[in-house]
């Protein structure tokens, strides 16, 4: 008899890079495919093959747009996948421009990379993919409605469930067809925090046999906000922000948490909590997505704040030309530009021109992966390289995170508890180590046998038995990944050092002296 069986080919022991590859006795079929994020080392993991045959996969199911669990789809049609990418409404319109953005993206990065290359001499990268591929791929998306059951392939239904998360986003429930029956898995996708204003709160159903997990804060509690308190916070930030005269940068994510500052930023200017100053929302990818907002707006906005995405002072930069007319600005506004994390987009080139000033403010409001350029300013170093050059950090770094779209430990514990009975087995997913261990913790602790509570390994293989679940021994390595700091980061550290080193020496003399004491050392 055969068992199913699922490869955790993303999404463990890091939180980027989702991709569960189902095998069952009638095919192959994958749960999400996104890209990795974080330290270069990770990000070097989307240039190397796929660790499985994408023509064996004959449907891909996609739990939500964002690009760390759907950025690797355009690539998996360029290695040979010709199936479907079955997903809700939302998704889908939200993909017809983030898959093209990403390509764009892949594009413009491997042009830098290459410049840089053939000025040192180095190999010349490919990208990824390009836009082309990724639109190419947009005519194979078939989008369904949640709450009823889709067949996907001979023996396998699918069922898409709320989870709360982003516009479209969705826990997948998975029911396989078995000599023993069916067989259902919950993949949990990301799970929203409820209290937000375009959602209702997750949801999902009870009893499957198997349940994968996200546990993004599966180790942290924060305190409950409701929507009203966010949005006082929210204001209270910007006020002091603005009190200094400076310009307010936003690095946001360019689904959902910009449309959620767009939308409180409107109510705090109607009731006069902030001055009317300019808004600039600078990303063509935020501005696309705040247009399908706008069209899902009526039925997933029953609050209702009319039209908030279409102020006088909100200012929609869509080309370059005006995006870098916003260089100029040094007095009060706000800027919102992706990417959240600080790693591309237009967000570098504001970080470059107003970090060392005094006056400016960087607020962050999402998560910041390790190594990443956004958690090194959290974590308050004194300058960064962008581009290629230094910039002192003077302005201030504030984090604000209560608009995440991720649950907390208790919301993650509540949300998975209400799913019990689990009877075959738990695999918490989606988190740096801690938070997968601490979530662990926490579901042992409120009675789940911690012997059915699994953290699996990148690329580690489990067989779904009626016995529960069991390891395979894997055919090929499995891929070994530093999810923290890597020598990248270690080289510009100390890029950095040596020059503030140089900058403090009394006079030219000493300058000198030190730097031959530098090469000295190096031999
Ligand atoms: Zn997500």
């Amino acid at each position: 008899m055969t068992h199913p069986t699922i490869t955790f080919h993303g999404a463990a022991g890091g939180v980027t890079g989702s991709c569960f590859l189902v095998r069952h006795a009638g095919g192959v079929l994958l749960v999400d495919c996104g890209m990795f994020q974080g330290s270069k080392s990770v990000q070097e993991l989307n240039y190397r093959d796929f660790p499985f045959d994408p023509t064996d996969v004959s449907v891909l199911l996609l739990t939500h747009a964002h690009i760390d669990h759907s950025g690797l789809i355009p690539k998996l049609y360029r290695h040979g996948f010709a199936g479907q990418v079955v997903t809700t409404r939302g998704t889908a319109d939200l993909l017809t421009f983030m898959l093209p953005d990403s390509g764009f993206i892949q594009e413009s990065e491997v042009r830098r990379l290459n410049r840089r290359n053939r000025q040192r001499g180095g190999r010349e990268v490919e990208p990824i993919y390009t836009q082309a591929d990724a639109e190419r791929v947009l005519s194979r998306i078939r989008p369904v409605d949640r709450d009823v059951w889709i067949n996907v392939e001979p023996g396998v239904r699918a069922r898409f469930w709320d989870a709360g998360h982003i516009l479209g986003s969705a826990s997948i429930e998975l029911e396989i067809q078995g000599d023993d029956g069916p067989q259902r898995i919950l993949f949990s996708g990301d799970i929203g925090p409820g209290d937000k204003p375009f959602h209702g709160n997750p949801e999902g159903p009870a009893r499957p046999d198997w349940l994968v997990v996200e546990s993004t804060y599966g180790g942290r509690d924060r305190p409950l906000v409701t929507a009203a308190e966010r949005r006082a916070q929210l204001g209270a930030e910007l006020k002091e922000a603005l009190a200094l005269g400076g310009p307010v940068l936003i690095p946001a994510f360019a689904v959902e948490r910009t449309q959620e500052l767009l939308y409180d930023l409107d109510l705090l200017f109607d009731e006069g909590v902030l001055p009317t100053v300019n808004v600039f929302l600078d990303s063509p990818l935020a501005i696309h997505v705040t247009r399908v907002f706008d069209r899902h707006l009526p039925e997933i906005n029953t609050a209702g704040t009319p039209a908030p995405f279409s102020r006088r002072n909100l200012h929609l930069t869509e080309d370059v030309e005006a995006s870098k007319r916003l260089n100029r600005i040094t007095g009060e506004a706000i800027i919102i530009a992706a990417s959240g994390m600080c790693e591309a987009g237009r967000i570098r080139h504001h970080l470059k021109n107003n970090l060392w000033r005094q006056s400016a403010t960087v607020l962050l409001v999402g998560y910041q992966a390790p190594a990443t350029l956004g958690r090194l300013l959290q974590e308050g170093v004194a300058a960064v390289r962008i581009h290629g050059e230094e910039v002192q950090v003077r302005a201030r770094i504030r984090t604000l995170d209560t608009y995440s779209g991720h649950a907390d430990r208790g919301h993650l514990l509540r949300w998975t508890l209400d799913r019990l009975p689990v009877s075959g087995g738990i695999f918490v997913v989606h988190g740096e180590e801690q938070e997968r261990a601490t979530l662990k913790g926490g579901l042992a602790e409120a009675g789940i046998d911690p012997a059915k509570i699994h953290i699996p390994a990148l690329d580690s293989q489990w067989q779904l038995t009626g016995l529960g679940a069991r390891t395979v021994e894997a055919t090929t390595a499995p891929r070994a990944v530093t999810a923290a700091r890597d020598w990248h980061n270690d080289y510009a550290a100390t890029m950095l050092a040596l020059s503030e080193k140089v900058r403090a020496e009394k006079d030219d003399a000493a300058r000198e002296a030190l730097l031959a004491r530098v090469k000295a050392a190096l031999g």
